[in-house]
């Protein structure tokens, strides 16, 4: 049956690699030169076989936004290299930063004078 041909590799189980020579077994079906016809088959597969399908589109970047702006990476860098800040402190400042930059586009002399009274007390304001 046509249908059942692996649509990868075409029923041969193997697929060539860029170099030509070697091949590898085929990441549709893996080796069986069988599609995995039914959606509730292939999310099994999926399961069982997590490595050969890294859903690379699918992933995004998940970890902690920074600053984008000069000023904001500067500002960033100063809390957290204050030696007076907590670190629970730092990362609600850094978080603030980040808010302040979605918000207004750049950071404000304002909020940069606020966030460095906090990060470096005492020290004048350049
Ligand atoms: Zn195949």
């Amino acid at each position: 049956m046509e249908g059942e041909l692996c649509r990868m590799c075409g029923g041969d189980g193997r697929i060539g690699n860029a170099l030509g020579r070697s091949t590898a077994t085929c990441p549709g079906c893996h080796g069986s030169g069988r599609r995995a016809d039914t959606s509730a088959r292939f999310r099994d597969v999926t399961k069982t076989k997590q490595s050969h399908y890294q859903p690379a589109a699918a992933e995004a970047p998940k970890g902690p936004r920074g600053p984008t702006t000069a000023e904001g990476v500067q500002l960033a860098r100063e809390v957290s290299e204050s030696i007076l800040l907590s670190e629970d402190t730092k990362a609600r400042l850094l978080v603030e930063i980040v808010n302040h930059e979605s918000t207004h586009g750049r950071c404000t002399q304002t909020f940069i004078k606020k966030i460095r009274k906090q990060a470096r007390p005492g020290q004048p304001n350049l």
